[in-house]
Parts: C-alpha cells; sequence; structure tokens
C-alpha cells in the first residue's frame, strides 16, 4: 500500500510526510531534478500466491496491460486540468513520477472528418476544405481552439522546499495531491494483479503486411 493517512491537522505532520515521501529523477539522473514518486517495481510488490511466476513477469510487456496503465494515467492527469500529471520512469520502467505540465492551444486550426488529419491553416469563408492527408474534401475547421497536453519533464517538484512559509490550505492541498497519487499507485498495483488472476498470456501468430519490391517483364 503507497496510500497513508496523515493528520492534516497539524503543519508538522504535514510537512514530515510531504519531505519524508520517496522520490524519483523526473528525467534522469544528471538532471538532478526530482519529484514525488513511488517504486512499483514489480520484485518489490508481494506476488499473490495463486499467481504463477510466468504471467507476473510477462504481463507487464503485453499491450492490453500498458493500454489500461495508460488510461490510469491519463485519468489522473485530466482530474487535475494537466496541471499535474503522472509517468513513468527509470531504465526498466519501475517508478511512477509526479510532473507539472498544463494545456496550451496546439495551433491547429482545422481537421479532416475523413481520416482525422489535422492542419494548420483554416479554412476561409466558402473554400472547400480538402484534406492533405487522403483528399477527401472534409476538411473543417475546429470550432474551438483545439489543445494539446504539455508536460515539463524536467522541473522538479518541492525538491528543497521546507514548506515553512507554506498557508496551513496550501500545505492540505498538497498533501492530497500526493494522497491522490499514492492512491493511483495502489490502483496501478490492483490493476495488474486483477489482471494476471483473471488472463493467461499465450501466443498467437499474425501475418502483418509488407510492401515488397518486385520485377516485372518490360
Ligand atoms: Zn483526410
Amino acid at each position: 500500500m503507497y496510500y497513508k493517512q496523515v493528520d492534516k491537522r497539524y503543519r508538522e505532520t504535514m510537512g514530515k510526510f510531504l519531505r519524508k515521501h520517496f522520490r524519483y529523477n523526473t528525467m534522469n539522473s544528471w538532471n538532478r531534478s526530482t519529484s514525488y514518486a513511488n517504486n512499483i517495481k514489480l520484485h518489490n510488490v508481494d506476488k499473490p500466491a495463486d499467481i504463477d511466476n510466468d504471467t507476473w513477469w510477462e504481463m507487464l510487456w503485453i499491450t492490453d496491460w500498458q493500454n489500461q496503465l495508460s488510461n490510469l494515467l491519463e485519468d489522473f492527469g485530466r482530474k487535475y486540468s494537466f496541471q499535474w500529471q503522472v509517468g513513468i520512469n527509470g531504465r526498466s520502467g519501475g517508478y511512477v513520477v509526479l510532473y507539472k505540465g498544463g494545456i496550451k492551444p496546439s495551433g491547429y486550426k482545422s481537421y479532416c472528418t475523413h481520416c482525422g488529419q489535422k492542419n494548420y491553416q483554416a479554412i476561409a469563408e466558402g473554400e472547400i476544405g480538402i484534406c492533405g492527408r487522403c483528399d477527401a474534401k472534409a476538411r473543417v475547421n475546429f470550432k474551438q481552439a483545439h489543445m494539446q497536453v504539455f508536460t515539463w519533464p524536467g522541473k522538479s517538484v518541492d525538491e528543497y522546499e521546507d514548506f515553512e512559509d507554506w498557508t496551513l490550505s496550501a500545505l492540505r492541498e498538497r498533501v492530497e495531491l500526493i494522497q491522490d497519487f499514492d492512491r493511483l499507485c495502489d490502483d496501478i498495483t490492483a490493476a495488474y494483479i486483477d489482471l494476471c488472476r483473471n488472463y493467461r498470456v499465450t501466443e498467437e501468430e499474425i501475418f502483418v503486411p509488407k510492401t515488397i519490391k518486385v520485377l516485372e517483364p518490360v
């Protein structure tokens, strides 16, 4: 369990919780910026006895798991309007790290309703929007400014902070954010265990189309 209860009546308990929380690099070790993190390397999580070893190790590389993981991370970001985001870092992807970020206008003015291709050019009044990718006459202007999510991967969070001059409400808000982050790490672990318990990894052969060059008589 990563989630811990914190007595939010006292400045001391909150400050201690934040200062003692596990941290990890936001980028790499030479960048030297760190943020709140949790180590979710699987060998540090107690494997439930009813899950066999192969499944426990193999499930990590399965697309279904990776999709489920990115959905969990995205939900967290959306909840905080992407001002706070969670990412995976570390050589073996074993650390969950809290990042600062936000949303800003992407600059895209129109998009193709047929293939989804976005375009920086707006369509003028009376003009027919043609898609640059699929040639469909289906390019239309975005009704609202199109936004994109950005992350500051190198930015540290509360790295040298002693929280001395923070108001009680600011401290509470930060503690609640970190508790929510810890809860997310518990959810990630629980989702992984759930997947391992209910599915097994099998192999399936797929055929991938490939373009090759051939000789044709002239
Ligand atoms: Zn198109």
